[in-house]
């Protein structure tokens, strides 16, 4: 049995009051009975350790850096970010893999940084819209899962989540249909099968790409999606409790 978790990425947005609302909100919302975590920018994880003390949402960050510490300007440790109290930390989402150049490779070395100091890490995978036209989703999101496995092993996967989020379905407003979202998530759990049977039923796969409290039910029911990985929609306390409290 997979428990639903639902994981807030707030990227480059926030601020001090505005973090303290959202977590207002959402505490008073009351329960939901999927994980609940929120990655929040850097600078405010320490805020929200303190915010989210007696609640039952974990924190997480967006990146952390492949290195363990040392002269890297601007870098922040896996170390640090389990210092503070982080428990889960975002890797290889595709705004880091085209934006800031981390490859397959340097996504492998951040899990195993990560891991080495007991974060949960969520590793991201998915296709451009010029990938599924051409019919390389499934060597693309294979190809990246398995340079992260290359790196940790099964051992090092069984700590982590997996999130598809095809990469024309993120920010667009165009999510996947729950069908195609299932086929790439069936396809994941038959890769990691080859690998590990056990690990390719115990793995969490989320789903990332438009998520909304609209969708989010139907995506949800489809029996290889374990969760959410949201984006836009989190930024608002309400929309992201509708998401993890969706039926
Ligand atoms: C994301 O950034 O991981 C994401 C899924 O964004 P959105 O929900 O806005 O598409």
């Amino acid at each position: 049995m997979r428990n639903r978790l639902v994981v807030a990425n707030w990227k480059m947005n926030g601020s001090l009051q505005a973090n303290e609302d959202w977590v207002k909100t959402f505490a008073a919302l009351g329960g939901t009975d999927c994980d609940a975590v929120v990655c929040a920018p850097h600078v405010y994880l320490m805020q929200m350790v303190l915010l989210l003390e007696d609640t039952a949402v974990a924190l997480g960050a967006q990146d952390a850096s492949e290195f363990e510490a040392g002269a890297y300007t601007g870098e922040v440790s896996a170390r640090m970010l389990s210092d503070i109290g982080c428990r889960y930390v975002i890797l290889g989402h595709s705004e880091r893999r085209s934006l800031f150049g981390d490859t397959d490779e340097r996504v492998a070395k951040k899990t195993k940084a990560a891991l080495a100091v007991g974060l949960k890490p969520i590793v991201c995978v998915g296709e451009t819209l010029q990938e599924r036209e051409s019919s390389q989703t499934l060597r693309v999101v294979n190809r990246q899962l398995n340079a992260v496995l290359a790196e940790v092993g099964v051992e090092g996967l069984s700590h982590c989540t997996l999130a598809y989020e095809p990469v024309w379905a993120i920010g667009t407003g165009r999510s996947a249909t729950p069908e195609i979202a299932q086929q790439v998530h069936a396809a994941l759990r038959t890769e990691l099968a080859l690998h590990s049977p056990e690990l390719a039923q115990t793995m969490r796969i989320l789903y990332g790409g438009s998520v909304k409290p609209g969708n989010a039910a139907s995506l949800f029911a489809m029996p290889d999606i374990d969760g959410g990985l949201i984006g836009g929609a989190a930024l608002k306390a309400e929309d992201f409790h509708a998401i993890c409290s969706a039926h």
